[in-house]
């Protein structure tokens, strides 16, 4: 067993507490959606308080309907889990009994060992799953009355501080929700508190608490098997690189009933075994711990016996399992971002609804993204879903999206780029040209380096016009060039034309870059009056030493890059 298929089993439970977890914080929603009444705000938290009894009650009932879930995915969890173990071992022993090396076979469907084993890792997912429905239950009320109560108090102070203008509860309350939600949003539902305080979110601890029950299903039934064919001696297979708890156990003999002594091998050489319980076993570093790459198999003492365990590639394994844990966490950022819109569409909150949506499909780009770039990695749809986040919900949270980007791009003056915010986020995840002149451009922008008017179409033009002309030309010392920047473009454009005369003068000393036409940068590498010395430099991305040139024409001068054939940059004169 190891990293990737133990978190594969637990991911089959942890989802349900996912869901568990977005029901009940709509329901707490839904209580305070009538935070529009025209009541003041010390009313509204008495009513509010009144209804928690009625509130557990309607929770108690939701963790019902998803505790049946949890328990049966848990129950066919291990199942499958010992199923698979099984297969792995059952084949070994057919061949043993054959060579009448052990008595009969047990069934395995008959096996009292299999069975009070299954039993035991069976109850102990069920408490830990029990626990959880319980904290859950008790946190929910706790995050309530505390939204509640922080909501209340943010909108007096609010009051307070509006002496001027008449602002009413309801409008303060409105106010108030949209910080107080947030915050409860980020946190959550705990599941679990730990000794030292800490709380965990439902998916988390379910899901630590599944790996561990799932880690020792194998181990726990091979050994049970063991048991049954009266073999109480394993052997410990061994490879180099073993962690430091596995390197004092790896290749020894250990007697499953605890005893010591010695046995003799193939060749009738003495060997000597070890009590079980006196390995590693048990502890997460330990032997056939959480990612061990050891197995362990049966040995009968005077025979060499045949291995049939799997030797997994590790290595692949681990980093694919990494790849996973990142493409989780990217996931959990969009339940959490579709949770908060949720909330906020049950309490009717259109405007906070609209700055949720926006975020949302930031990052589902992302995650998208990822996926897209590791090629065993998968979209898990299942995993992006939210209770309550349906599908009228996610039409309104695109379209909100949508308009909000448009009104950006006109803003930047970029209307003539991507027409949807899907063809923006093709567009600046790919590493193509014009990708790179759109972010270019949006970022001189941003900056200040170029004013929105200009607009993007007139962007790229320049920088087209640029390339057609100068590429493929010889300077007058027979260089060629190659290629030119995409910040070339904005220097051609220059800052001059679009300054505000009454700028500041720190402002004037930053823009002072008058244009150079195309035609004038031509001339300048052509018939330059004057070219400099050659400068030597380190480029900062890539560490090579470089080489590079000023050329002084009539009307511009022109920074060359020699190493790579590249113009950098331009100003007129
Ligand atoms: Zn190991």
């Amino acid at each position: 067993m190891n990293l990737l298929t133990n978190q594969q089993a637990a991911e089959t439970i942890d989802g349900v507490y996912n869901d568990l977890e977005a029901r009940l914080m709509q329901n707490i929603a839904k209580h305070l959606s009538d935070w529009k009444q025209t009541i003041d705000s010390d009313r509204w938290l008495i009513q509010k308080l009144a209804e928690i009894g009625k509130l557990n009650e309607e929770n108690i009932k939701i963790i019902a309907e998803m505790s049946g879930l949890s328990q049966t995915a848990a129950e066919r969890m291990l199942n499958e889990m010992a199923e698979a173990a099984l297969n792995n071992m059952e084949p070994g022993f057919a061949q043993l009994a054959r060579r009448g090396l052990i008595g009969e076979i047990v069934e395995v469907s008959k096996s009292k060992n299999v069975k009070q084993v299954m039993g035991h890792l069976q109850k102990q997912a069920k408490d830990a799953l029990n626990l959880t429905n319980t904290t859950m239950l008790h946190k929910a009320q706790e995050a309530f009355k505390n939204l509640v109560q922080t909501t209340v108090s943010e909108a007096i102070e609010i009051m307070n501080h509006n002496t001027s203008s008449a602002v009413t509860g309801a409008e303060a309350r409105g106010q108030a929700l949209r910080k107080t939600i947030k915050a409860f949003n980020d946190k959550g539902i705990t599941g679990f508190v730990d000794k030292r305080g800490r709380n965990w979110t439902p998916e988390a601890y379910v899901n630590m608490c599944m790996r561990t029950t799932a880690g020792s299903v194998a181990n726990e039934v091979q050994t049970a098997r063991c048991k049954d064919m009266g073999v109480n001696l394993i052997q410990i297979d061994a490879h180099a690189g073993a962690r430091p708890k596995c390197a004092k156990d790896q290749g020894k003999i250990f007697d499953l009933n605890d005893g010591s002594g010695y046995t003799e091998d193939a060749r009738g050489r003495k060997i000597q075994y070890y009590p079980w319980k006196s390995s590693s076993y048990g502890e997460p570093d330990g032997l056939l711990g959480i990612n061990c790459g050891h197995h362990k198999y049966p040995f009968i003492p005077g025979v060499n016996i045949q291995r049939y365990f799997p030797t997994d590639d590790l290595d692949a394994n681990n980093r694919l399992y990494r790849q996973t844990q990142v493409q989780r966490a990217l996931e959990r950022d969009v339940r959490k971002q579709k949770r908060e819109c949720m909330l906020f569409d049950e309490l009717g909150d259109n405007d906070a609804f609209k700055e949720a949506s926006v975020k949302l499909k930031t990052k589902e780009s992302n995650l998208k993204d990822y996926v897209d770039k590791h090629k065993h990695l998968h979209r898990r749809k299942d995993r992006e879903q939210v209770v309550g986040f349906d599908k009228r919900i996610s039409t309104e949270a695109v379209g909100k999206a949508q308009k909000h980007y448009k009104e950006w791009a006109k803003s930047i003056g970029a209307e003539s780029g991507p027409k949807t915010l899907a063809g923006y986020y093709d567009l600046k995840y790919n590493n193509s040209k014009e990708s790179r002149l759109y972010k270019g451009y949006v970022k001189s922008v941003n900056d200040g380096r170029i004013s929105p008017l200009i607009k993007y179409d007139r962007y790229v033009e320049t920088y087209n016009q640029a390339r057609e002309e100068l590429v493929g030309i010889k300077t007058k010392d027979g260089r060629k060039i190659e290629d030119i920047t995409i910040h070339l473009t904005e220097r051609i454009i220059g800052t001059h034309e679009w300054m505000a005369p009454n700028s500041s003068k720190a402002l004037k000393k930053r823009l002072d870059h008058k244009g150079a036409s195309v035609e004038n940068v031509k001339d300048a590498l052509q018939n330059p009056e004057e070219i400099a010395e050659v400068k030597k430099r380190k480029n900062p991305h890539t560490g090579m030493e470089e080489e590079s040139v000023l050329y002084y024409g009539k009307n511009a001068i022109v920074s060359f890059n020699i190493t790579t054939g590249t113009i950098i940059q331009t100003e007129g004169r």
